[in-house]
Order: C-alpha cells, then structure tokens, then sequence
C-alpha cells in the first residue's frame, strides 16, 4: 500500500494550510497541479473551497457522489462541492443560522456549474413532500430560462452568464427546500444591439430561429436564419460546436410550463423577443442631418415591431424624431443619422433589459414560499457572480463589476477575519493579530457620499451644457487626484505614463491595478431613452410591456437614479444580506483560455490566484492555527496510537487528548488546547501523527 507520505508527494494536500510552505506562490500553484493532473480539481484553504475548472465530465457528480457527502466531517472525505453544500445545510439545521455561498471566480471558471451542482445536491438529498418536488423542480428549472435569456456564447465561455446572480433557497423546519427567491444583477444588454467577433447575441434568439415551431416563426413574422438580423450577425458566430439551439429550445419551453408561464404569457413574451429582431433590421437612410427609414424597410420591419408588440404607429415617428417640451409646447425635431440609430439601440436595450427583470420576478412569483407564513423558513444563499475583469480595453461595465469585488472582498476580510478572532474567544486562546491590506479605501474611492468617483460620475451627468467624458476625467483628478489609490496620465510617473492613455484613469484595486478608459462612461451612466418611446411603449397591448413600461414612471418628475447608483445601491443591499448569514465561499479557477480539459497553463493560473486573493487568504488562515479539530473527533482518529487512550478513552476528552499528544511527543509550543478543540500550530506536526497511523 501507497504510504500516506509518498500519496502526498503524488497528489499534493488537500487543504493548502497544510502545505509547509505555504507563504510561497509556486508551491501554491504546484500543489494546484499536482492535483489537477490527478483530475482532483478542488482542494481547500482551510473552510474555503478552490475548484479548478476540468472541461470534462468527471464522475464524481454521481448520486453516490451525493450520500457520501452526506452528513459527514468536511475532514473525512477528500474536498468536493458537495461537502460544502452539505456543510452549508448542516449548519443551517443544527445552528438555525441562514447561510450563504459565495461563488468567484472569472468568466469560464465554473461558477454556475458550481451552483448548480449545489442546486441539484439540495434537490437530490433533501426531504420532499409533493408540494416541495414542485418547488424543487421550479427551483431546477429556472436555470435553463434565465440561462437562455441571460447567457450568450463569449470567447471565454460558451456559456457565459452576462448577469450576476443572487438565489436564496428556502428550507422549511424539516430542511425540505419549500421557495426560492432570485435577484438580478446588472445585465449587459449592450451585447442585444451588439457583439465583438465570434461571440453571440443572448442564446433566446437563436433557439426560437432554429428551434421555433413553423407556425410560431411565421406568425412572428421570422425567418429560419439567424444571418437575417442586424442583431445577431455583428458577431459572425451564429453556430457554436458545444450549443444545440434546437434541443435548447424544447428544455425552455417545458422549463417555462414548469415554471407556471401561462400560453399567453409564452406568446407575449416571444412576441417581444421577435419585436427586437425586427427592431434591428430598421435602418436609416437619408440625409445625415435628418434621418429617416428607407421605405423598403418601412414597409417590411416596422409594421412587424408594431405588429408584435401591437404598439402605435407613432413608434415610427419615435424613431425618427425627438419630441421637446419647451414652454408647454410639443416640437418635434429631427434626429440625425447617428441619433435615430441610437434611439432606436436604446429601444431594443431597454426593452430587452426590463423583460429580463420582468422575467425573474415572474419566476420569483412561482417560487413564493406558499406555506405557513407564521412558521419561519431558513435560507441558504447563493451568488454567482463575476470574478474581476481585467482586459486591454476596461471600461463602465468592468469598473462596476470590479467594484462589486472589492465589496465582496471588504465582506470576506470582515466576516474571515471576524469569525477566525470569533472562533479563538469561543475556544479561549489568545488571539494573535493578522496583518492584512484592509481594502475599504478602495470602496470609499468608489462610492463615497459626494466625492467618490460613482458621486462624480453622476454630477457630471446632470451637468448641463459641455459635459463630457474628458471632463469627468478631469474632474476626478480635481478631486480624487491626491488619492493613494488612483492615477491619470496626467498624475501618473514617467514609467506609468507609458501604459496609460489620456482619456483612462487607473485605480489600484486590492487584486492589482486596472486602466478604465471613459470613453462611453456618461452615455452608459446616463441609460437614457427618450421620453416619446416610453410613451409608445406604455401604449403597447403587450401585457409584460405594459408592465415593464408604466405611465407613473413617465409622470415622475424626477431623474431616475444612474446605472452606477443603482447599481451601489443594489450592492449595499447585497452586503446586507451577506453580512446576516455565515458564509461559505467556493474560489473558482479556469486552467487554460481554449477551454480544453488537461491543459494546465500556469502564468494564467498565478494571475488567477493573484486576484482571487488566495495568498492573502491562505495567509491569514495560516497566521494563527494551521489546523484544528474538535476532541472527539480527533481522539476517534488517532487514539490507537496511545496505550492510554486505546481502545477507550473514559474521561474528559480533553484530557484524552493531552494523555494522546503528550505521549506522541507534541511540544508545548506546537498546540494549544480550546474548550472543545485542539489547534495544532504546524502541518508537520500532523502529518508525522498521520505517518504514524499509517506505518503502525
Ligand atoms: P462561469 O459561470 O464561471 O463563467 P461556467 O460555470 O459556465 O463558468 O463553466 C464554463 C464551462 O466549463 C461549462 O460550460 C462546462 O463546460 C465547463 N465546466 C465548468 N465546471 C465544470 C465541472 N465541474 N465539470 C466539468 N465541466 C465543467
Ligand atoms: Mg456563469
């Protein structure tokens, strides 16, 4: 048999606090592969689960996979998804405490798989009464609706979640899972009026073209061939070798029945997505300064927007004209070329955006929790969201979603922090303070009151007259300027100028620093539509229109809130969440960027376990305790290592594990002794007791 020492040499530890090592990068990472190659994609740090992204099935997702999970020690069986989703649910039920997930990690890492394996271990394993498979299977299927309409084909993933994503499950007093409830985050609807090469338009357009029923697509008024639309030919990629639009299209349409959408509502709601399709093939023509739609155009296109939405004709004068209220009076002016092209994207986005929202509330409604309301329900949380973005080109969107990561990373420096001081006072050890970057500087640079950069944003975005994106730039240098953690061209020093350009500014996030370029940032803040398409849409005979676009919007005098407020107020209310539950987190790491199994590219990686965090967390986790184990169970394990304690230990357990070490030969300064844990400084200490046990 395989000694434990030489296993360990082959497939690496299985919880990177065990390493000797473990401030070094490189035995970080050749640990990460040792275990790769030995298709052992997840290890922990400690509670945190780091899952490197196979590309291939593995067979350890089994319905046997899911009992061994069941009920055990995180300890006792080797690092897996399912141990955490069980660990999750245990404390649920034993503490009574609701419980979060949090899933990171880039695009192509695994994240949603990973909420789904959890989704699907909840399923699989909890108690079920009738009314609950109901819930379980809606729970299930909401998966594939919001993947269709929220997904798309990108470079990095063929399935790529184009929104973030927070799911509460709800369980009941007997741990059945009895509701759920979704929130939304951020859309990129910019991807419905355009793609960059080989990527896709969101999935729903191209499994109602291919898949649609003959009937269906003719009263639709579509064609058969995606290259047909403006929309979805940008990224001249409508087949991609890993998708099935056809067979897609039926789990969509059984997922929506099971998810209760009435036939009218399925109708309605195609109609809109057909309304987009249309919409894009509306083209201008004329004079630059004064747009107009070519007539052939009028008379195929239009007809069928207006048609499948049944709005007015005056969509056609909407799309052509801005109407002003100056004194009380109604003008109509022309808009031009460029005007009428972006009107008419605004239309397509806005009205694709909100029936995506419309679409996860709809879906919430069918998983209200229907029982009891006076009996109270636990909650298990999960978030898949995106991991921090760094590209060549960085703009609004990036600098949102990495934003949302240094929130994230304030909560998991608070909540790790907290809970490993916690776990010292519970257990009575002195605790030996960590040092650590506190990232909240960052945060406030975003988003404080006034002077942050989203405060900024916005007042350059009410701003009349000759606001533009430069002068945003200038403005945060006026006043961010001094700030440790930002820089300009303007501010920067002679190397960093070279990198940089003159319209992008540069924030040193906690994972590294980002060139955001501001191009595009007041167009993107602002989200405006014009006030006349609103109003066409308010006059719409589609229901989900109707609610999506109502008049109380169009009688309030007041701005909406920009994209960057409502985003940070969408995240404070995130955080708030989070901070009521206990967490757990699952770190997801992509091996390669050509999405191929086996392929384990280290400079990718090293990066990955930079912005993820994992050196700092390790550290941290490292700084006090490498390893620590309730008494019971580690007497079970180790105590036919000691004439005193074998076969039976009948005291205190404490005392039994103090008669066990001392005889092993610990040394004082190598553990220390809790209430009701042992807290074993070094990794080598243990494995020599694990050595022990082997070669007995
Ligand atoms: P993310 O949500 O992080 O962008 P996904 O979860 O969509 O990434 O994963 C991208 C692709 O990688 C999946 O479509 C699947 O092919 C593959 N993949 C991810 N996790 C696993 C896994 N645990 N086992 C097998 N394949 C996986
Ligand atoms: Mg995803």
């Amino acid at each position: 048999m395989e000694s434990a020492l030489t296993a360990r040499d082959r497939v690496g530890v299985q919880d990177f606090v065990l390493l000797e090592n473990y401030t070094s990068e490189a035995a970080f990472i050749e640990n990460l592969r040792k275990r790769f190659k030995e298709n052992l994609i997840y290890t922990y740090i400690g509670s945190v689960l780091v899952s490197v992204n196979p590309y291939k099935d593995l067979e350890i997702y089994t319905k046997n996979h899911m009992e061994r999970y069941r009920g055990v020690n995180f300890y006792e069986v080797s690092p897996h998804i399912y141990a955490v989703a069980d660990n999750s649910y245990r404390s649920m039920r034993t503490e009574g405490k609701d419980q979060c997930i949090l899933i990171s990690g880039e695009s192509g890492a695994g994240k949603t798989e990973a909420s789904k394996k959890i989704l699907q271990y909840y399923a699989v394993t909890c108690p079920a009464s009738e009314q609950v498979q109901t819930v379980k299977d809606r729970l299930l299927q909401s998966n594939p609706v919001l993947e269709a309409f929220g997904n798309a084909k990108t470079l990095r993933n063929d399935n790529s979640s184009r929104f973030g994503k927070y799911m509460d499950i709800q369980f009941d007093f007997k741990g059945a899972p009895v509701g759920g409830h979704i929130i939304n985050y951020l859309l990129e609807k910019s991807r419905v009026v355009h793609q960059n090469h080989g990527e896709r338009n969101f999935h729903i357009f191209y499994q109602l073209i291919e898949g649609g029923e003959e009937d269906l697509l003719r009263h639709l008024g579509l064609e058969r061939n995606p290259q047909q639309y403006q929309y979805l030919i940008k990224g001249n990629c409508p087949k991609v070798s890993s998708i099935n639009d056809r067979s897609d299209w039926k789990v969509v349409k059984k997922a929506l029945t099971v998810i209760g959408f009435s036939e009218n509502e399925v109708e309605e709601l195609l109609n809109i997505i057909a309304s987009v399709l249309h919409l894009g093939n509306v083209q201008y023509g004329g004079e630059d300064s004064n747009a107009c739609i070519t007539s052939d155009i009028q008379i195929k296109y239009l007809p069928r927007v207006t048609l499948v939405l049944s709005v007015f004709a005056c969509l056609h004068l909407s799309l052509t004209f801005l109407s002003l209220c100056v004194f009380h009076h109604q003008l109509m002016s022309p808009l031009n070329l460029e005007q009428a092209s972006s009107a008419r994207d605004a239309l397509a986005k806005a009205v694709y955006g909100r029936t995506f929202t419309w679409l996860v509330n709809k879906i919430n409604t069918s998983l209200t929790y229907t029982g009891d309301s006076s009996k109270n329900y636990s909650v298990i949380g999960l978030l898949d969201i995106y991991g921090f973005e760094v590209f060549q080109h960085n703009s609004f969107e990036q600098f949102c979603i990495n934003y949302c990561n240094e929130k994230l990373q304030q909560l998991f420096i608070e909540l790790t922090l907290k809970s490993e001081q916690d776990e010292y006072e519970a257990e009575g050890i002195t605790w030996e303070p960590v040092q650590y970057f506190n990232n909240k500087i960052i945060c406030d640079l975003v988003e404080e009151k006034f002077k942050g950069i989203i405060s900024i944003l916005d007042e350059e975005c009410l701003r009349p007259g000759d606001a533009s994106d430069l002068t945003f730039l200038e403005k945060l240098e006026d006043t961010v300027g001094g700030h440790a953690h930002f820089v300009t061209h303007k501010l920067a020093d002679a190397k960093t100028r070279k990198v940089m350009g003159r319209d992008e500014f540069r924030l040193l996030h906690y994972a590294g620093e980002v060139n955001y370029n501001v191009n595009g940032f007041l167009d993107k803040n602002n989200d405006l539509l014009f006030r006349n398409l609103k109003e066409v849409m308010c006059m719409s005979e589609n229901k989900i229109l109707t609610q999506c676009f109502n008049r109380e919007e169009l009688s309030d005098k007041k701005r909406p809130d920009t994209a960057a407020t409502q985003f940070k107020a969408s995240l404070a209310k995130l955080m708030e969440i989070l901070m009521s539950k206990e967490p757990s987190y699952v770190r997801c790491i992509k091996p390669n960027d050509s999405k191929q199994s086996g392929r384990f590219d280290e400079v990718l990686i090293r990066h990955q376990v930079k912005y993820l965090g994992l050196m700092e967390n390790l550290r941290v986790r490292r700084a006090g305790f490498a390893y620590r184990r309730r008494y019971e169970v580690f007497l079970q394990r180790y105590k036919s290592l000691c004439p005193g304690t074998w076969p039976n230990w009948d005291g205190k357990l404490s005392d039994g594990v103090s008669t066990l070490v001392k005889h092993l030969g610990y040394k004082p300064e190598e553990y220390k002794m809790g209430r009701s844990k042992i807290f074993i400084r070094f990794p080598k200490t243990l494995f020599a007791t694990e050595d022990a046990l082997e070669t007995r």
